[in-house]
């Protein structure tokens, strides 16, 4: 097996090429380890909601995973084709022990995987993932002979209780009254059923690209620039307000100006978080990889942000722990809390949306008016002990500076007055990640490898 091709076992859940790492005998493996882990901590009989995204392996890694959990005897509510939002939405409307969605996010066709969520909809605890990654490995099922029939539900409203959901935060006539014109890339994904909806219910004029549910990626699905060409092209020549990216399970979203130009995908949250903050006071739940942005909105408002380790779940126990009105990702990751514990692009997609009606400007008039910021990202190969050195010498560096504020709960982000890094090791990859954040282009250079 080469490196390149591997099962990745981590927090946010499992991910393999289909038919190479990824299997249906590993994916009834992790149905059975995740029935186990439920049965532990559950009296009697768990209950379990799925979904999946649109690729054409996911009825195979459906009924691979729903045959593990059947035989750990968990009741089983399959949601067909669903965003990762609606999955996480619905685990929490039913009730249910946990959910699990079968996708591979952002990632190329020939990827599936498995997401698994906790009864709040929101991604398992480190703990929680690391138990059921032991659990698998050591093949430790609790398979149960079931003393009933087995039950195995279907639910077909998820996009219309998702999207009322989603309408519920804004005000809808303000919206419905511009009569947006929007273009829309759902990639093919599972963001092709409930997102016509949501535009439908604002009163949008959709032009919708990748609107079918195929799983046929006409570009690979992650939302960023070199992937939006289609998208950009499609905004200028149809004279729309406003284009939007999905990617493959529509949790992120990158959004294209009225001239056809992507903004950059820290804007999604800096532009959501701007229009919470301009209806509600509270405070901001991020990483510590995401943009500065964040933090002038937030001041502007007299607001504060909470900078939590990287990865979803840890913004979550974050937002949750600090009582945050909103929260999410730089990558285009937006979470309500009212809504849903995940990051939703349908959220986004409104909260845009209501903010150019309540302001009346244009996206590229709401980007003008956020400071601007030059980012730069960097990778580099490192094993997790380099990694640890590395992180270590930047931690010298910086703290006999009076001038920088150091976070060191993933890495180190160094805040200086004039811009900061992040310097932290993948969870999932020999790699070290750099990412620095200026005014000006030189000056991120500067603060980068
Ligand atoms: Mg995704």
């Amino acid at each position: 097996m080469t490196e390149a091709d591997r099962l990745m076992v981590g927090v946010s859940g499992i991910r393999g090429t289909v038919g190479g790492t990824l299997t249906p005998q590993v994916a009834c493996d992790f149905g059975c380890a995740f029935g186990t882990l439920l049965r532990r901590r559950v009296q009697g009989r768990p209950s379990v909601v799925i979904g999946r995204d649109t690729r054409p392996s996911g009825p195979t890694f459906r009924s691979a995973v729903v045959a593990g959990l059947l035989a750990c005897d968990v009741q089983v509510t399959d949601l067909g084709i669903v965003s990762t939002p609606g999955v996480a939405l619905m685990t929490a409307d039913l009730g249910a022990d946990g959910g699990v969605v079968i996708t591979a996010s952002h990632n190329p066709a020939a990827y599936n995987g498995l997401k698994f969520l906790q009864p709040l909809g929101t991604g398992l605890t480190a703990e929680d993932a690391a138990t059921l990654a032991d659990i698998r490995q050591r093949g430790l099922f609790e398979m149960v002979p079931p003393n009933e029939h087995p039950i195995e539900a279907a639910a077909a409203d998820t996009h219309e209780r998702h999207v009322t959901a989603v309408c519920e935060q804004i005000d809808l006539q303000p919206v419905a009254r511009r009569k947006f014109k929007v273009v829309l890339d759902s990639v093919n994904g599972a963001g092709c059923l409930a997102t016509p909806r949501l535009l439908g219910r604002l009163g949008c004029d959709l032009v919708h690209l990748g609107s079918e549910p195929t799983g046929a990626f006409a570009h690979k699905p992650e939302p960023v620039a070199e992937n939006l060409g289609d998208l950009c092209r499609a905004v200028a020549e149809s004279d729309a307000d406003v284009g939007f990216a999905q990617d493959a399970d529509a949790d992120r979203l990158a959004i294209v100006d009225e001239n056809g130009t992507f903004i950059g995908e820290e804007y999604t949250l800096a532009l959501a978080a701007a229009y919470v903050l301009s209806r509600r006071a509270g405070k901001v739940a991020t990483n510590l990889a995401t943009s500065r942005m964040i933090d002038d909105i937030a001041a502007a408002y007299g607001s504060e942000v909470i900078r939590a380790p990287t990865g979803e779940a840890n913004v979550v126990e974050v937002l949750r722990r600090e009582g945050c009105v909103i929260g999410g990702e730089g990558g285009g990751g937006v979470i309500e809390p009212r809504v849903v514990l995940v990051r939703d692009s349908l959220v986004g997609i409104a909260y845009v949306l209501a903010f150019l009606a309540e302001t009346g400007k244009t996206v590229s008039q709401l980007v003008a008016d956020l400071p601007r910021y030059v980012m730069r990202k960097t990778k580099l190969p490192c094993s997790p002990e380099a990694a640890t050195r590395v992180i270590a010498a930047a931690t010298d560096a910086f703290t006999p500076r009076r001038d920088a504020r150091l976070n060191d709960a993933d890495g180190l982000r160094a805040d200086l007055p004039d811009g900061w890094v992040c310097v932290r090791p993948s969870n999932t990859e020999p790699i070290l990640r750099i990412i620095a954040e200026a005014p000006d282009a030189a000056r991120a250079d500067a603060l980068s490898p």
